[in-house]
């Protein structure tokens, strides 16, 4: 396993729809395994492959945050929302590709996710609290949307700033 480096936005691969996934081989197993070690290793709950400049549509994700649980990795492959609750829910959201910068999205609490396996099987679920913010954020990078695209241009446009230069600091050290 290897731990990949993760884009920091802006980068024009983090605004890009996805492709769709065709062929389920051990090139997507190390994939998916990769996505794994670099999303614990960060420390991150969720990790779409855009953010590894991968452009195919599957994302890794493991909600389960208490010291002393069992762990939950899910590999999830051209996922799709398939119902979502009229119920909203509010979460402060961070990003692994925006680093140390949080805000407030507003999500439906409760979605359907249909989606194959890395056998290729078809797997559907229900997922709620940080479950169902988790999988939405991770899908709208399938679809090359930032959770800072739901804040007011402001703001938005401050976090990209600040990532702008935490940018050029990183590529001067
Ligand atoms: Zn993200």
């Amino acid at each position: 396993m290897t731990i990949r480096p993760i884009l920091i936005h802006p980068d024009p691969r983090l605004k890009k729809p996805a492709d769709p996934i065709a062929t389920f081989d051990d090139a997507l197993r190390v994939l998916a395994d990769d996505m794994l070690e670099t999303m614990y290793d960060a420390p991150g709950i969720g990790l779409a492959a855009p953010q590894i400049g991968v452009m195919q549509r599957i994302l890794v994700m493991d909600c389960v945050k208490e010291e002393g649980e069992e762990p939950q990795p899910m590999v999830l492959i051209n996922p799709r929302v398939t119902w979502e609750s009229e119920a909203r829910n509010v979460y402060e959201e961070g990003c692994l590709s925006i680093p140390d910068q949080y805000a407030e999205v507003e999500r439906p609490s409760e979605v359907k996710v249909s989606w194959q396996d890395l056998s290729g099987a078809t797997q559907e679920q229900a997922f709620d609290g940080l479950w169902a913010t988790c999988v939405q954020h991770e899908i709208d990078h399938l679809d090359g949307k930032l959770f800072i695209d739901y804040l007011k241009p402001l703001k938005r446009q401050m976090i990209t700033r600040k990532m702008q230069k935490l940018k050029r600091e990183r590529a001067r050290a």
